[in-house]
């Protein structure tokens, strides 16, 4: 008989549950280590209890950077089977969580499917859906309807939501006033604004938190809090409308916490290289250590086409300086849905950024994969070299295609026989080096 409602009740309860043990092995910890981390709220274990064959994760700054994948139909890409390889492939190159972001036809099968078959953490952003699930426009829908599908989406079994319950009407003033050059950039916090344009009414998100409280514990659903006002450029970061819209994320996490609900509080967008650390320390300060999940940071405005390489950046630095979960961005990114080809390309951008960061933050075991890549190129052992790599499909491939003229086993095209490994190798052991 289970006699906690979530994995924050259960911590505090001093109650260690089977996803606790799972998350201290995976991270090298303690079980009681994980339990009070959870029972302070610094890590979340996003594990709804409908989902029952997910593998759970703890995401928290001390521990391994996760990577979450966004996918989902749009109205120009509306192929479930699509999405679901896009999915599958995720999952096999390291994804910790895939965000269903659909916003076409009947989600729910293809929702139902995720928390099914899917053993990553699942999240959604139930705005999004609300307008596709009642075949409604926006202005029609009342805060209840906007619950009513929060409610549907933890009765589906997803892990975590992402909620934009920190703008307020007072942010309608303040946009128009402060005159931010990219406004708002959230699709999420753009329908809240909208629709509390549209309607005169108080965000329901923020209104009916209390509501959303309780549904939350019933299912254990983690609430993502969105960040509306994130920047979405550069000359916009760290702006009014950010920090204050964060000041009402950390006061929500409190609430959140008081009803035992996980909480991880979302953060920037577009962020100069020499903002991104401080944005991690104002966040950590203002959200009490809530873990802290950011989309990027992007660290310059220039590059579409791109912006896996820009994310990568300030998602290794955000990441270093205490960011805990990072969505990753494509090439696609502020041009088109990304295709297969794009995801990948994003998902290896964001596993090298987390990566990065761990050994940088000194997390057990981070670096064990690297000292083994070393051990394999001292030797010019090229299957564990591809075993090794992050993405070993890609390495084959371009070292099969390009292999040296005259000696196919030892060195690479790149130096042939001037290859400093192999000179070193001989040299050391006394041997004659052969160069023309
Ligand atoms: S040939 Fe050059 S690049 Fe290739 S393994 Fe040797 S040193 Fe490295």
């Amino acid at each position: 008989m289970q006699t906690y409602t979530t994995q924050m009740d259960a911590a505090r309860k001093g109650i260690v549950t089977p996803q606790m043990e799972t998350v201290a092995k995976k991270e090298y910890r303690t079980v009681e280590e994980i339990r009070q981390l959870v029972a302070e709220g610094k890590v979340a274990i996003p594990a709804n209890k409908h989902h029952e064959c997910l593998n759970p994760e703890g995401i928290g700054s001390m521990l391994r950077t996760k990577i979450n994948v966004n996918l989902g139909v749009s109205r120009d890409c509306k192929d479930y089977s699509i999405e679901m390889q896009k999915v599958m492939s995720a999952v096999n190159m390291g994804a910790e969580a895939i965000m269903d972001l659909s916003s076409h036809g009947n989600t729910q099968p293809f929702r139902q499917k995720l928390t099914h078959e899917c053993p990553v953490m699942i999240g959604t952003v139930p705005v999004y859906d609300s307008v596709i699930h009642y075949q409604r426009d926006l202005a029609t829908l009342t805060a209840q309807d906007f619950i009513d599908v929060v409610r549907l989406h933890a009765e589906d079994g997803v892990d975590f939501v992402t909620l934009h319950c920190g703008i307020t009407r007072k942010t309608i003033e303040q946009i128009r006033k402060h005159k931010r050059k990219m406004n708002i950039v959230s699709r999420g916090g753009s329908l809240v604004f909208a629709w509390m344009c549209m309607t005169g009414n108080e965000n329901p998100f923020y209104e009916h938190f209390d509501e959303i409280l309780d549904i939350c514990e019933e299912h254990d659903v983690t609430i993502s809090l969105g960040d509306a006002c994130r920047p979405g450029c550069l000359a916009d970061a760290t702006d009014v409308c950010q920090i204050e819209e964060l000041v009402r994320l950390g006061e929500l996490t409190k609430r959140a916490w008081a009803h035992n609900v996980q909480v991880m509080v979302e953060g920037p967008g577009h962020v100069p290289l020499n903002q991104v650390a401080a944005n991690m320390e104002i966040q950590k300060t203002i959200c009490m250590g809530a873990p802290f999940y950011v989309l990027g940071p992007l660290v310059t405005d220039i590059a579409p086409g791109y912006d896996h390489i820009t994310a990568a950046i300030g998602g290794a630095v955000a990441a270093m300086s205490g960011a805990a979960f990072l969505c990753y961005v494509t090439p696609a990114e502020h041009l088109a849905l990304p295709n297969v080809d794009d995801v990948k390309q994003g998902i290896v951008a964001s596993k090298i950024a987390a990566h990065a960061a761990d050994i940088a933050k000194g997390i057990p075991h981070a670096r064990d994969i690297d000292d083994k890549m070393g051990d394999a190129r001292r030797v010019l052992d090229w299957d564990a070299q591809f075993a090794c790599a992050l993405d070993p499909e890609t390495a084959k491939a371009i070292r099969d295609a390009r292999l040296p003229e005259d000696d196919h086993s030892d060195t690479c095209s790149m130096c042939g026989k001037f290859c400093a490994v192999r000179s070193m190798n001989k040299a050391l052991a006394g041997e004659y080096i052969d160069i023309l």
